[in-house]
């Protein structure tokens, strides 16, 4: 039988190096809360059959929002944890509740915080790895130089970029694999699911994307994901 597949936003975090008041997946951006743009890009692949967005469960926000566009296909779970690790994994646990997910069907889980994910890169990660054994995720190789600090921001070394790939999201692995592998690395510092997969012995599959698809971690993050944004390319 063909695998389906489903997409899982975590949206329980705070945002913290933002520096506002505001959970950043909410701040403006294009007219609408920065969540909507992942929301829309996961809701609109006629390939994914469900879309689940993990709110912390005292999330103010989302309620305030028209989400209607959505109904056929989104459902959301107040079941955020203390890390993405624990929300990702309290998720995918709620979600089997209500919806028919299969043990070998695709979960792509997307950041919130990355609203300008495109539809090409989207079935790109989609197209290379519905046949894979493991799975994988969108990413760039590092094109910078790299240096490693000493903690008063002198350089110690520059470190060798080969091999080096800046990890973005979708990451799109098996659902039981990825409860496995959440589920052995619990709370830990773990910031993606490809490292929980990664620590159980296994090699998931690096997807070529690009800068654009770009993660809102600090406020002038916000006018280049605006721009990225009204220039589709
Ligand atoms: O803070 P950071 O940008 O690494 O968060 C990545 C994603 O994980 C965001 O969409 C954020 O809302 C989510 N997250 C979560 N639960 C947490 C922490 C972060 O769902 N406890």
């Amino acid at each position: 039988m063909m695998a389906n597949f489903f997409g899982l936003i975590p949206a329980a975090g705070s945002g913290s190096r933002m520096g506002n008041e505001l959970p950043k997946q909410y701040l403006p951006l294009a007219g609408k809360p920065m969540i909507y743009h992942a929301v829309r890009r996961l809701c609109s692949s006629s390939r994914i059959g469900g879309v689940f967005v993990i709110l912390a469960p005292e999330d103010g926000e989302w309620g305030k929002y028209d989400w209607s566009e959505f109904a056929d296909k989104l459902a959301v779970i107040r079941c955020g944890g203390g890390t993405r690790a624990q929300s990702v994994l309290n998720g995918l646990k709620a979600a089997r509740k209500t919806s028919p997910i299969g043990d070998t069907d695709w979960v792509l889980v997307h950041d919130a915080a990355r609203p300008c994910l495109s539809e090409n890169q989207l079935d790109r990660l989609m197209d290379e790895l519905a046949d894979d054994e493991v799975g994988g995720l969108l990413a760039v190789p590092v094109a910078d130089t790299l240096k490693r600090s000493d903690n008063s921001s002198r350089v110690k070394n520059t470190e060798s970029r080969e091999h080096l790939w800046q990890a973005q999201t979708p990451q799109m692995f098996r659902y039981n694999l990825l409860v496995e592998a959440l589920g052995m690395t619990g709370g830990t510092a773990m910031t993606d699911d490809a490292g929980a997969v990664e620590a159980l012995g296994l090699h998931p599959k690096l997807v070529l994307s690009d800068a654009r698809n770009l993660k809102v971690t600090y406020p002038q993050d916000l006018a280049l994901a605006e721009l990225v944004l009204r220039n589709p390319g």
